[in-house]
């Protein structure tokens, strides 16, 4: 039987602290700016949408910051994850590089998200909060608040940018089976949907829309908070659970990685996976990161890095990153986590101090990856995930053209089973991307 690698750890090697890879930074951050006085924030005033504790994790300067004993024990639930080696795919690509995928897919609802959605439910349970509002893409983020408030005891509002709720049914019905309400936006239910409506344009919606809904119906409430997916540094604090998993999983195989790459929407995957690497980067490892975008809506390979809103109607702080601008509405495309406008700020800096590369890809590639991921792999990926996937398929090509032995890791954000319609509807416009030779060579 051929040699597979899939590295295991065992329930106590759970990761017990996130990492803040702030601490280790040569450099302070941008500081969020008050969108009505245009002025540096007190990160207090945060606590009109945030609870206390997440904010004062969003400042933190901590290197390591203990996991709560009750989401250690949620973690545990599908945590750790395994660290598989390609060896399918590698034999398909004729490449003499080494490819690790992390898959998060083993997760609750299918993806990383569960590990920022617990963590954020855990904080607003326990200081009295009893509704959580957000917005959702592709309905991956909705189904991870929904199981995590469902846990703690939370109520969940969902907006859903509308193209995905009416091509996604199968998330509204996860949400709706752990409880969370979900509603298309924009929707008529707040003033910030009512003033979209204005425009047909934007009767498709965006995450940019959506966060404008669920902002608004949280201001200054006590029992009612604001909670989101991506993009802000607590979320990837949550998520470096992932990276750090990573580094003991390649330690135990004796590997030290070349290149890492996770597919980009906000940067909560991403920035879970690479920031325990970047101390390596900074003390001069070589070492590349690679954060792969839709070419559709490319943030961080074609926006400005410069201060702007969160949302589109302009309720969230101004933060400083790789803005598309926060009016774009980007293009369906069928991965419907990563059209944002905007990116994490952690990542943005990472970029703009090239410490990591941003790269871009056409839809097409992308599902050519997944596919053949799908068929040499066992795995069928999310459309997301399909990005980080293509990503390292051309790293290995690279490799396999110079005849060099690199160590490619990336992460597999999610599975695609309830994507499948996607998969599909490309099909039917491109055949050709079935167009592969027979995967036993
Ligand atoms: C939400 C999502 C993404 C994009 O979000 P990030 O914050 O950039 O990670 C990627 N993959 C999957 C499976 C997702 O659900």
């Amino acid at each position: 039987m051929k040699k597979r690698v899939h590295v295991n750890l065992p329930v106590e090697e759970l990761p017990k602290s996130w990492y803040n890879v702030k601490a280790d930074l040569p450099f302070k951050m941008d500081p969020p700016m008050n969108p009505a006085t245009g002025e540096i924030m007190n990160p207090m005033d945060m606590t009109a949408i945030f609870p206390k504790s997440i904010v004062e994790q969003e400042i933190s300067e901590e290197r390591f910051i203990d996991i709560p004993e009750a989401i250690l024990d949620e973690y545990a639930v599908f945590r750790p994850t395994p660290l598989i080696r390609a060896t399918f795919l590698e034999e398909f690509l004729r490449t003499p590089a080494r490819i690790y995928y992390k898959y998060e897919g083993t997760s609750p609802t299918g993806s990383h998200k569960t590990n920022t959605a617990l963590a954020q439910a855990y904080y607003n349970s326990i200081e009295g909060v009893t509704e959580l509002a957000t917005e959702t893409g592709a309905g991956q983020w909705g189904s991870a608040l929904s199981y995590a408030g469902r846990k703690f005891g939370l109520n969940v509002r969902i907006f859903m940018v509308r193209v995905s709720y009416e091509s996604k049914p199968m998330r509204q019905h996860m949400m709706g089976m752990f409880n969370g309400t979900v509603e298309p936006s924009p929707s008529i239910n707040t003033e910030s949907g009512r003033n979209f409506l204005t425009d047909e344009r934007n009767y498709p919606g965006s995450l940019g829309m959506a966060i404008s809904e669920a902002v608004e119906i949280v201001l200054n409430s006590e029992k009612k908070k604001y909670s989101l997916g991506s993009v802000l540094d607590h979320v990837l604090l949550h998520q470096t659970v992932i990276g750090l998993e990573i580094e003991k999983q390649l330690a135990i195989l004796g590997e030290k990685p070349s290149v890492i790459l996770g597919c980009h929407g906000g940067g909560s995957n991403f920035g879970g996976t690479i920031l325990p690497f970047v101390k390596r980067k900074l003390q001069g490892d070589e070492l590349e990161l690679i954060a792969c975008e839709p070419e559709s809506c490319p943030s961080l390979s074609k926006g400005e890095f410069r201060y702007d809103f969160g949302d589109s109607a302009g309720l969230t702080p101004k933060v400083k990153m790789y803005t598309l601008g926060k009016d774009f509405v980007p293009p369906s495309i069928h991965a419907g986590g990563l059209r944002y406008h905007g990116a994490a700020p952690i990542i943005s800096r990472l970029v703009h101090e090239k410490l990591v590369t941003p790269e871009a890809f056409p839809q097409d590639e992308t599902f050519k990856a997944g596919i053949l991921f799908a068929t040499t792999e066992g795995i069928i990926p999310a459309p997301e995930a399909c990005h980080a996937i293509a990503g390292a398929i051309r790293r290995a090509r690279e490799a396999r053209d110079r005849n060099e032995e690199k160590v490619i890791v990336f992460t597999l954000s999610g599975h695609g089973l309830l994507d499948l319609s996607s998969y599909t509807s490309i099909l039917e416009s491109n055949e050709k991307l079935l167009e592969f030779e027979g995967v036993k060579g």
